[in-house]
């Protein structure tokens, strides 16, 4: 397997459509936990139950606790380095972002145009008139926003080459996304401590985290 540091010192120029897919593990240096990296979670309860509709009609007052534990846990917290060198890379490179992550790091950043696949923590919506409301996310079993879904997928088959950041790459839909740009002809590389179900499927893989990580391949990226 190439080392993506080895492949960009080699062959950065040439990339200059970059669509990036980023999960948990970009923001676990932000100090926000992952699900299935060490680090734990949300008390004892099974993150996919935590985000299902099942759970938000059985037990309201618990989900609607964990949300605003989660919201009150990501406002305190800030973009880590790899959320800043991925939006700086936007003045040298086209970057599309996909993220899985509901926490709006990227934005806040100086990213923009990021496809919120899951949704977000930071709006509501009702889900029918007089039912009760619920964070604008995407639970387990849920389809996709469409648009969202569309933009992911049009970056990831229009683009040089995918950097798959801080994802097990499990979760479907979302998982997809990395073999629709290897179909289109694109380099995808793997920026994850630990290997990942994703793994197989990369060219180049670079094994560090992404606080780490990404502002060296930003600053390759970032030539001429
Ligand atoms: P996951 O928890 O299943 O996997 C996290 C991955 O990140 C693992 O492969 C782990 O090795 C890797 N990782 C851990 N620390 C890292 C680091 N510092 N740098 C790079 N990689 C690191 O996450 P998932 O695949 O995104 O799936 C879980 C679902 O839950 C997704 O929908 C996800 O977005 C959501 N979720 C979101 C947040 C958030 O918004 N911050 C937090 C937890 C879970």
């Amino acid at each position: 397997m190439t080392d993506l540091l080895d492949l960009l010192r080699r062959d950065a120029p040439r990339f200059r459509r970059i669509a990036v897919l980023t999960g948990a593990g970009m923001s676990a240096e932000s100090g926000i936990p992952t699900f299935r990296g060490t680090g734990g979670f949300w008390r004892d309860y099974d993150p996919q139950w935590l985000f299902s509709p099942e759970a938000l009609a059985e037990e309201p007052v618990l989900i609607w606790t964990f949300y605003d534990e989660l919201r009150t846990r990501i406002a305190t917290a800030a973009p880590n380095a790899g959320h800043v060198a991925l939006a700086a890379l936007a003045a040298h490179r086209e970057v599309r972002i996909a993220t899985q992550n509901i926490d709006g790091l990227h934005g806040r950043a100086g990213s923009t145009g990021v496809h919120e696949l899951h949704g977000t923590l930071w709006t509501l919506r009702c889900p029918e008139c007089g039912a009760v409301l619920r964070p604008d996310v995407v639970f387990y079993s849920e389809a996709l926003p469409a648009d969202a879904w569309h933009a992911a997928a049009t970056a990831m088959t229009a683009c040089d080459l995918v950097l798959v950041v801080g994802t097990s790459g499990v979760v479907y839909p979302a998982a997809a996304l990395p073999a629709l740009a290897v179909r289109s002809g694109a380099v995808v590389a793997e920026i994850n401590p630990d290997a990942t179900a994703l793994t197989p499927q990369m060219h180049a893989v670079l094994r560090a985290s992404a606080a780490e990580a990404l502002p060296e391949i930003a600053a390759l990226l970032a030539g001429p």
